[in-house]
Order: C-alpha cells, then structure tokens, then sequence
C-alpha cells in the first residue's frame, strides 16, 4: 500500500469550519442580500451579519476561505462582498515584498 500521509486532504477536513460558524443559527437571508436590496437596507442587513461575524470561532478561516474562493455573493468572515473585491483589488496590485527593483532586470549585471 502506498503513502498516505502526504498528498491533499480530505475535502471534509477543509470545510469543517463551517459546523462552528455562528451564521447556523439564524436566517441566510441576514448574509445574502434579497433581490433589490439597495441603500441603507442593505447597509443595516450587512452591518448585522457583520456584527455577528465578529463573535464567530470561526471568522478567519472563514474569510480565509470567502477570499481564495472569490464568493461573489453575502457576507463572510465579516466582509462583504464589495469589501472582498476591494481587498482582491488591493491584493492584486501591492508590490511583492519579496521583489527587489531591478535584480530581475534583463542584461543587467550587478556583481
Ligand atoms: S464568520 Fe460569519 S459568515 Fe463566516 S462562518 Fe462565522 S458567522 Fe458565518
């Protein structure tokens, strides 16, 4: 029999999450805004979801999860859906700290 040690994880491992978060014990709709939901409904729905959010175990993975999945759709990890574009955006466009000007520059020799 081969390894079993290594390799991907079983997909339930990396959704268990999910049985903590606090959003099981109230209405989808406080995450999920309805259709036509528009102005300072919205804001006070989102701002509730939010709120509880911010109690929840489980609000990091979570997040963690909203953003590498890019869910296009409600509030997780306390973030909306605007405010996952706009960190995805910010995300996209910050400099690689790792990167340094001009080392990788074609033809140039610095030794
Ligand atoms: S952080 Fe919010 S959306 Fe995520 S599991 Fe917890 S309550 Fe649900």
């Amino acid at each position: 029999m081969g390894d079993t040690t290594s390799g991907p994880s079983p997909v339930a491992d990396q959704w268990d999450w999910q049985f903590e978060g606090l959003c099981r014990t109230v209405s989808p709709e406080l995450f999920f805004h309805p259709e036509g939901e528009r102005g300072s409904a919205r804001r006070r729905r989102d701002e509730r979801a939010k709120r509880l959010c911010l109690q929840c175990p489980v609000l990091e993975p979570c997040r963690a999860h909203a953003l590498s999945a890019r869910e296009p759709y409600g509030v997780w990890g306390a973030m909306t859906e605007e405010e996952r574009t706009a960190a995805l955006s910010e995300a996209d466009i910050a400099p690689d700290p790792a990167a340094t000007p001009d080392s990788e520059e074609p033809g140039r020799n610095t030794a």
